[in-house]
């Protein structure tokens, strides 16, 4: 089917308690992993790409490869910008195809975020293009942005941005990081609880990747709504290309190399789906 919008996505998940899984994708073999998990799932399913990674490839290339996945599947496919830098950025996705966008000035003053993530809701919202944006700070490596010492979401500021904003979902700080964790994450599960409180939208999970399946259990029970998984499927995806090569070093063709990779995506992505209790959920 054509691609969808997060929206009604997301409001699906809200009301029925658990989270869609959005699942950063580099290449074509990680996109039809993605789906590939999505449809044995019965899954609805988000793709998302960040800055970088539409500077890799492009914006174009992307929905391309996306949006003709999508149409064979039958289940609902999103394409979002993750973490979308710039109002240029945002509103150039929307104009490649894009079906949601995150606008990002959570590093950013208060009063500047909302400005930047106001101006893309205007634009977006006359597009029917959803917009997420981001409140406190998510520690780790962030694509090319490195965040300073990790300030979780004030629940008041929460409220404030989004009434102000308009925005139709919200990634919170609550003590996760981008990247892998070298110790154990400290997470503030209670402020996931204490934020959707007193915020009408769906709730946004960033830095999953690496968080036990019992942690994000626990924040989707809470009131996170989406949940972003980047760096596991990369590492996934490259570690089953590695081990290819060790065992098999004559190996030269890299449709040998997507196979590996592609098996080893989709059972990473089927697993985390069920963790955010999003299976089955497409029917
Ligand atoms: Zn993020």
């Amino acid at each position: 089917m054509p691609l969808v919008t997060s929206e009604q996505m997301l409001l699906d998940a809200q009301k029925g308690g658990y989270a869609v899984g959005a699942f950063n994708v580099e290449n074509m073999e990680m996109v039809k992993a993605v789906i590939a998990a999505a449809e044995e799932l019965r899954a609805p399913v988000m793709l998302q790409t960040t800055p970088s990674t539409v500077k890799y490839g492009t914006l174009e290339t992307y929905f391309g490869i996306v949006a003709a996945e999508a149409k064979k599947a039958t289940v609902p496919v999103c394409l979002h910008l993750d973490h979308g830098s710039s109002f240029e950025l945002a509103v150039q996705a929307i104009k490649a195809g894009y079906t949601s966008v995150m606008i990002d000035g959570s590093h950013e003053s208060f009063e500047d975020n909302i400005a930047v993530s106001k101006k893309v809701v205007d634009v977006a919202k006359a597009c029917g293009i959803p917009v997420e944006a981001e409140l406190g700070k998510v520690g780790g490596k962030e694509d090319d942005l490195e965040a300073e010492a990790d300030t979780n979401t004030d629940p008041m500021e929460a409220k404030e941005f989004v009434e102000r904003t308009g925005v139709s979902s919200l990634a919170i700080a609550i003590g996760t990081a981008h990247g892998f964790y070298a110790g154990t994450p400290v997470l503030d599960k209670e402020r996931v609880s204490e934020i959707k409180k007193v915020v009408s939208v769906p709730l946004v999970l960033h830095g999953a990747s690496g968080l036990s399946d019992d942690d994000v259990r626990e924040c989707v029970q809470r009131g996170m709504c989406k949940v972003n998984f980047a760096t596991e499927l990369r590492v996934a995806y490259t570690d089953a290309g590695k081990k290819l090569l060790a065992e098999k070093p004559e190996t030269f063709d890299p449709k040998k190399l997507g196979v590996v990779g592609m098996e080893a995506v989709k059972e990473l992505v089927m697993g985390r789906m069920k963790v955010c209790g999003c299976d089955h959920k497409a029917e």
